[in-house]
């Protein structure tokens, strides 16, 4: 076998949109390379609100195409992830001052008609003096609507695209940051530097996708050595994470004075996750936190609604990402497009790029399948779009499965609690069972790291999921962060140096 294949296509970035495309190229036929300078869903995949939606919001500034094509995602998706995407039901409090109701109530009947809502149920209105979710708000809201939208596991639906790529055939390598590209006639000559141990390998292709999300300018100005590059807008959003303030499973969608809007979504069972803001982000996106001031934001905004105020003491965990929007020249950063632009630059007779500029979680798929239209006119054409009817690893059961599959994985291993066996079920699926495989107690899922997080799902992790880190296990893989104390977090990052290094030697 040739020691350095020329790759069909080589995707710079491990987010949604660089894990979905290289899911869909190899699915197609095509021999797909993807290199991630982190860990796969680092960037701004794992720093999103989490919705699969079409975004109410966008309506108000007219992007019709965009929320047509993500309130068709939505059900699409569900089918085919159903452990980590489910419905939520959303409750929009009128509020005197603000949108009117017949406005809201307009914009309800859009959202539910032109998306081809099959399974989502319908919109309608609240009586917040008798309806459960009026409870823990004022009482001076009266009435609100509830409509449909769905929940991802944002991480997860990252790293789950990126592990069937790999199952059918695509190299994914993480720690590897493209470092330089250069073109030799009609192939790419790629530097990927494993951020390891700093060694610098070189890769051909033929097409190079840039899927580098907030870096995809950095990308063309660093690695590939482009002047002047300014495609996208940087804006940062952050959410503030509290111990849960309402035990209702809907989730609130309210309006701010500014004319933004925040979420408050039930979180990880006991926790309510607030969010988000947006402004305008220079600085490197590796570095992004919250401001004082929009903790400040967050927590006032969600007391205006909330009888009990939400104050910075409630707060136990915070995330901030920065969204790589396509720069349309908007004057405020909440009014700047959310669609994708796919651009590709092809010099007579020298190899193609095509870069991504936007995106939201919820269109990666339909996005993928763009790019995949124009790797074809670029390369020529191999297999037809599949990702429609194709369930990602361990979403192979019915949509409304999901209790049922809980129930058969505690019957199988009964020494499971209720809550591990869900846990498991949620962010694995069918797969649960290859982690506990042979397992008939507790004990022989090996050592306890805390908050039900035995060493069989780590090994599990570290060996099909490219987790390296005590962070990727905590934060992104799972969210036991929440849970661990820091000691136990601490006693993990030893056992994943550990992990680590032992892969190393035998690597080498
Ligand atoms: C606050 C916030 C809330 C959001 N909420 C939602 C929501 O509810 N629903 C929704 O649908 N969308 C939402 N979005 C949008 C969505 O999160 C993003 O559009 C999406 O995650 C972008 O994915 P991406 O793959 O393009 O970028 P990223 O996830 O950032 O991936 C790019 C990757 O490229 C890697 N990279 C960069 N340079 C190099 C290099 N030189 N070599 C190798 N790798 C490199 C980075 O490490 C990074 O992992 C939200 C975004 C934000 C910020």
């Amino acid at each position: 076998m040739d020691e350095h294949p020329i790759h069909d296509i080589f995707v710079i970035g491990g987010g949604i949109n660089g894990c979905g495309i290289a899911r869909d190229a190899v699915g197609r036929g095509y021999t797909v390379f993807l290199s991630e300078m982190n860990d796969l869903a680092s960037g701004t995949s794992s720093g999103s609100t989490k919705l699969i939606h079409g975004g109410l919001r966008y309506l108000e500034h007219y992007e019709f195409r965009l929320v047509r094509e993500s309130l068709m995602e939505r059900e699409v998706l569900w089918r085919n992830a159903p452990h980590i995407i489910w419905p939520m039901r959303f409750v929009l409090p009128y509020a005197e001052g603000l949108r009117p109701a017949w406005l809201i109530r307009l914009g309800l009947f859009l959202y539910d008609h032109i998306g081809g809502r099959k399974e989502l149920p319908a919109t309608k209105t609240l009586d917040m003096t008798a309806d459960p979710a009026g409870k823990p708000l004022k009482k001076l809201f009266k009435k609100a609507f509830e409509y449909s939208d769905c929940w991802v596991n944002d991480a997860r639906m990252v790293v789950l695209n990126a592990r069937d790529a790999a199952d059918r055939g695509a190299t994914i390598r993480t720690r590897a940051k493209v470092v330089g590209a250069r073109r030799d006639g009609e192939h790419w000559i790629v530097s990927v530097e494993n951020l390891r141990d700093r060694r610098v390998e070189e890769v051909k292709a033929r097409l190079i996708v840039n899927a580098a999300g907030p870096w995809v300018d950095h990308v063309l100005s660093a690695a590939v050595g482009q002047n002047d590059v300014h495609n996208v807008r940087l804006v940062q959003g952050s959410h503030i994470v509290i111990r849960k303030k309402f035990d209702d499973p809907r989730a609130y969608f309210f309006q701010n004075r500014d004319s933004r809007i925040i979420f408050a979504i039930p979180y990880e069972e006991d926790f309510t996750l607030i969010g988000t803001t947006d402004r305008d982000y220079q600085d490197d996106p590796k570095s992004v936190a919250i401001s004082d001031a929009e903790i400040d934001y967050l927590c006032d905004a969600a007391s205006e609604y909330f009888s009990q105020p939400v104050k910075r003491d409630d707060i136990v965990w915070t995330y901030s990402a920065v969204r790589p929007l396509y720069d349309d020249g908007a004057s405020k950063a909440q009014e700047a497009t959310r669609d994708y632009v796919l651009k590709a630059e092809h010099p007579e007779g020298s190899a193609p790029i095509v870069n991504i500029f936007g995106g939201k979680i919820t269109t990666y798929r339909r996005l993928s399948e763009a790019m995949l239209e124009k790797i074809e006119d670029l390369l020529g054409k191999k297999g037809k779009p599949w990702t429609a009817n194709a369930a990602l690893p361990g979403g192979d059961f019915p949509a409304k499965g999901f209790d049922a599959e809980v129930k058969k994985l505690k019957n199988i291993y009964p020494f499971l609690d209720f809550a591990h066996a869900r846990r498991l079920t949620r962010l694995y699926g069918t797969r649960a069972k290859t982690i506990l495989g042979l397992a008939k107690s507790s004990a022989d899922l090996g050592r306890n790291f805390g908050a039900d997080l035995y060493e069989a799902e780590i090994r599990y992790l570290a060996e099909n999921e490219w987790a390296v880190t005590a962070e990727d296990v905590l934060w992104r893989r799972t969210k036991r962060g929440l849970r661990l104390s820091k000691e136990q977090a601490a006693e993990l990052d030893k056992f994943m140096r550990g992990l680590a290094n032992m892969h190393t030697a035998a690597a080498e």
